[in-house]
Order: C-alpha cells, then structure tokens, then sequence
C-alpha cells in the first residue's frame, strides 16, 4: 500500500487528474469523487481535473456533476478511482486509457487493479480516507469540498449507525461540519422519499419472508416497481428496511431488472456476507454487499445460502 505522501507526489506530476467511481453510484461513490476533484481544483488551478461517469447519477445528482470525457483527455494522465474494489464496477471504462492508476478505497483489495493503491477496508466511507488524505496533505477543505465527503460519510455508515463508525470518524466529520455546511440539509437529501418509494417500502414490510434463523428477503418485481412508477435505482430506498426488524439479523432485497435479472442487496448485522455475493457476479463489505442473479433459481439458492449463513452465526454465537 502506497502512503498519502506518495499519492500526493503523483497528483503533483501530472497535469490532468481524472476521477473515477463506481458505477450505480451511492452517496459515498460520488461524495469520496467529488470531494477530491474539488479540493485538487482549489489547490491546482492550473491543472485540468475531471469527474468521469456514465449518466448514472440518479437522484444523487445533488451531490455532484459529471464531466464530459473523451479518450484524449487520458493521454498523459493520471486517473485515480474512490470508493471502486473492482474493475467491472469503474464507471466509464477510459479509466485504463490513462497514463498512470491510483485506487482509493474501503473494500477489501479482492482486485488490486491499480498502480498505486489506499485501501483500508477497516473505513466506513471512502469519502473519510479522502477527508484524511486532504487533512495529511494540507489541501484546501472548504464547504464545497466538505458538502460531498459529509455526504459520503452519513450514507455510508447509514448515519453513523454501522459499526465502523469510530471516534475518528466524528472527528473527521467535526472538522468538516466546521466548514459551515448544511448537516440538515444533507441528512434530509439522503433519506428523504417520494411518497411512491415509501410505498414501496411498505411493501418490502409487508411482503418481506423472516426465515426462523433471522435471515429475510423481499422480492420487488418489475410489475411492482412499474406501478409504483419507481426504477430499480430508486427502489435502494428499501434496502435497509429490513433491518429495522430486531428479529431480522442478516436480509436480501431482489430488485428485478427490466431484461428478468435480479439486483440483489446483501445486508446484515452480524454474519458475513460478502462470500456470499461473490459467488453470484457481486462483492462488497462484510456487512453490506450486493450481486446479480440470472433467475428465480439463483433467487432462491441465494436465499438459501443466506438462510445456512445465518444459522451457522446464530450456534456460533448461542
Ligand atoms: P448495494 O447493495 O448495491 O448498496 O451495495 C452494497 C455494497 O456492495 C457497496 O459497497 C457496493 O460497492 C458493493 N457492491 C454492490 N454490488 C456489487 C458487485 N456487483 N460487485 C462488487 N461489489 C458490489
């Protein structure tokens, strides 16, 4: 693993600095992104910094823009992806036309991809090794730098609830909110609904199945999502509503596609899951992963495989 030291350095050599993210982009994805192009901006005036994607911004486009690339910005340049464990998930596939690869992340490094890497799967949000390395490096954190990092910050731990939160993590945060920026108005960003998505989440409730062992799973259907008017994108809104059951210990939120395939959400409080995933085209982190399944099949051998998963945790820790 490189140092920030070392990752500066290379920031510094190169005149054109692209950012990357994963695609289907979280709050984190585009927060740890955004954060970092502007910050670098601020600092290097001088210097042609980009945020690349696909268009897939979503409703997270409060957050940040993308700009338009082309193969020739990456001649000579230095393209660095946040908050990205694998290759398959870099949105916009030039990140490999570029002259030299920094990986900045909290998965854990299942594909080390990069030329020169940060990766501490121990952080709760990409977006807080940003703010870190922003912090060491004594580059400018003003409140459009601090808006997207807080952003990325209270999604990913789901608002300081999930157990990598630590102390550290409020520091960081104390020093962004510091900056001026609207905690208020970024919680409500987040977690605000349309009045369809909270249908849908009450239908995620009322058709959620609990397995005995603790381990559920609901199943949102192109029918049901077309009636609600609601994309597979916005039905994220539901993943963590399982959860809120205390009887519910680790669930998965099937979201069809619209070509018959499954979005599959992994989430728990206690079993690992992200094995889990990568047997079904997917990975993540131990408590939050997610997948694809081909079929109704792949549906229910994932459900299945969660079910042992779960049980297996409840005698370990009986
Ligand atoms: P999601 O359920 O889509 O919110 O994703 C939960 C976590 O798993 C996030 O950290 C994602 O980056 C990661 N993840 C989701 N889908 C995949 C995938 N197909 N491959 C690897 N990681 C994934």
């Amino acid at each position: 693993m490189s140092t920030f030291d070392e990752i500066y350095k290379k920031i510094e050599e190169y005149p054109t600095i692209i950012l990357h993210r994963h695609t289907s982009p979280d709050p984190d994805a585009l927060g740890s992104q955004a954060g970092l192009a502007r910050s670098l901006k601020k600092k290097f005036p001088a210097k042609k910094i980009l945020c690349a994607g696909e268009n897939d911004e979503g409703d997270l486009v409060w957050i940040n823009h993308m700009d338009p690339v082309t193969k020739a910005d990456y001649q000579g340049a230095l393209v660095i992806t946040t908050d990205t464990g694998n290759t398959a998930r870099i949105a916009n596939k030039l990140y490999d036309c570029g002259d030299f690869l920094i990986k900045i992340d909290h998965h854990p490094d299942v594909e080390p991809y990069a030329e020169m890497s940060y990766v501490d799967d121990a952080a709760p949000a990409a977006s807080q090794i940003v703010a870190d390395f922003l912090y060491a490096e004594n580059l400018p954190v003003d409140k459009a730098v601090a808006y997207p990092l807080y952003a990325g910050i209270v999604g990913d731990t789901g608002r300081f609830m999930y157990p990598e939160t630590t102390e550290h993590t409020f520091n960081v945060v104390a020093k962004l909110t510091a900056t001026g920026i609207n905690i208020t108005e970024i919680a409500r960003n987040i977690s605000d609904v349309t009045f369809e998505q909270a249908k849908l989440q009450a239908s995620v409730m009322e058709y959620m199945q609990v397995d005995p062992s603790g381990a559920a799973y609901a199943i949102l259907t192109q029918k049901t999502l077309h009636k609600l008017g609601v994309n597979s994108e916005q039905a994220s809104c539901t993943v963590s509503s399982p959860g809120r059951i205390k009887d519910v210990i680790a669930w998965n939120v099937f979201v069809e596609k619209e070509d018959g395939t499954f979005r599959v959400h992994y989430r728990s409080k206690g079993p690992v899951i992200n094995e889990l995933a990568a047997k079904h085209d997917g990975g993540g982190h131990a408590l939050a992963s997610g997948a694809n399944a081909a079929d109704m099949a792949e549906v229910k051998q994932i459900f299945a495989e969660l079910v042992e998963v779960t049980k297996k945790y409840n005698e370990d820790h009986e």
